[in-house]
């Protein structure tokens, strides 16, 4: 893979595309700086190796132009301190004072250039825009892998520009290698864990899965509409109707393919959607009219745990049960801990998408597993097989 590491780095102005769209409160504080933070490897090597470094990025979503809210000014003091080193600032991120800035840069220094998204042209993916962002520096590295699934001139325009010198960063590096983990030859058996609220948002993954698992779990809201397309009672349970027969032809390309698709035996029936309703121990398959599943039941949990426990490569998309809820948390609790288990043993695990974050980092077990992906949209358009233009743009 094309990461900085295989290039010449002294001398060289690195434009870099960051993800720094962090959260900020009303005094345009940072409130949690994690994306900043995962940038700073990146960054340091190229300072290290007598390189300097202007970084881009986006933050919120303004609508027309720029909004003090949205400008990264604010985010200046917390750089500084993290990178222990003074950061220059262009209030524009194209324009005269931008090429002053950046022509006046000396090695070991860094810019930061003010919300590329205060121009329209940034979205919309214009050549122009991206031309000028690229007269700015020498080398162009992308290491925003959340905006990766998009084609914007920052993310992928402008890597035309720098035929020979384009590189991925190290989030964008680790990002592809572990998600090339699960799905270029991986460690056999592979488990695919699937769960979540609706399997509209999950179908091209299960498409995109299904030759390539040795076993697919399912779990969470959208394991109902599986569940009543093989005939089953499932009660006021989630379920989109309009896709029983996309669930249908899952289960058979499943079973055609030898894959051993796995769904609940049991559930914890709740007779509201909350945590004070009542509870009780139900079928998966024979659900009352007034209950509605909310979790996966304890047998449900052996089974996948077992399952879990043998595979050598997991990936773990979608919480199993509302476990915003503490009385419908303990499967997908269970199935955490069991991923951390697997992994102990040896197997390599990636959690992706936001929920299972969540709820990976709700149980304090993120030290404990492979790899936590952290880029949402990108991540699951990677795994459902679609070509990510961030990508592609610093590969060709
Ligand atoms: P998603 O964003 O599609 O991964 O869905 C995550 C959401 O699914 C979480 O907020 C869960 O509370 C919700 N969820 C999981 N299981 C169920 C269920 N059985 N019924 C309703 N919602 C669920």
């Amino acid at each position: 893979m094309n990461t900085i590491d295989a290039f010449e780095l002294k001398n060289k102005k690195v434009l870099i595309r960051v993800d720094f769209n962090v959260p900020l409160n009303e005094q345009f504080e940072i409130t949690d700086p994690t994306r900043i933070n995962a940038a700073v490897p990146t960054i340091q090597k190229i300072l290290k190796e007598g390189g300097a470094v202007i970084l881009m990025s986006h933050l919120g979503r303004p609508k027309e132009g720029p909004e003090e809210k949205f400008s990264l000014k604010h985010l200046l003091p917390y750089l500084e301190e993290k990178l222990n080193t003074k950061v220059h600032f262009a209030d524009d991120c194209i324009g005269d004072s931008a090429i002053q800035l950046s022509s006046d840069l000396t090695n070991g220094e860094v810019l930061l250039l003010e919300n590329l998204r205060f121009y329209k042209e940034e979205t919309k993916g214009d050549v122009e825009f991206a031309k000028k962002l690229a007269s700015l520096g020498d080398m162009y590295v992308n290491d925003a892998f959340g905006t990766a699934h998009r084609a914007h001139a920052s993310t992928a325009i402008i890597a035309e520009f720098f035929p020979n010198d384009k590189a991925f960063g190290y989030i964008m590096g680790n990002e592809l290698e572990n998600i090339n983990k699960i799905l270029k030859e991986p460690q056999r058996p592979l488990t695919a864990i699937l769960g979540g609220a609706k399997v509209s948002g999950k179908i091209e993954i299960i498409n995109n899965l299904i030759d390539k698992v040795d076993n697919l779990i399912i779990g969470g809201g959208m394991m109902f509409t599986f569940i009543k397309a093989l005939g089953g009672k499932i009660g006021g349970s989630l379920v989109e109707n309009e896709l029983i027969n996309t669930a249908l032809e899952a289960i058979e390309k499943a079973k055609a393919s030898n894959v051993n698709i796995y769904l609940p035996i049991d559930a914890i029936v709740a007779n509201e959607f909350s945590n004070e309703a009542k509870t009780k121990l139900n079928s998966s398959y024979n659900i009352e009219d007034e209950w509605l599943g909310l979790d996966i039941g304890p047998e449900t949990i052996k089974k996948y745990e077992d399952v879990i426990l043998n595979s050598s490569s997991i990936l773990w998309n979608g919480p199993m049960g509302v476990f915003e809820m503490s009385n419908f948390e303990e499967g997908t609790k269970r199935i955490a801990l069991a991923v951390a288990k697997a992994t102990e043993k040896g197997a390599f695990s990636l959690i992706g998408g936001g929920d299972s974050v969540a709820a990976i980092n709700k149980y304090k077990l993120k030290d404990q597993v492979s790899y936590v992906s952290t880029g949402g949209g990108a991540m699951l358009e990677f795994i459902e097989g679609k070509e990510l233009p961030g990508v592609t743009a610093v590969e060709k």
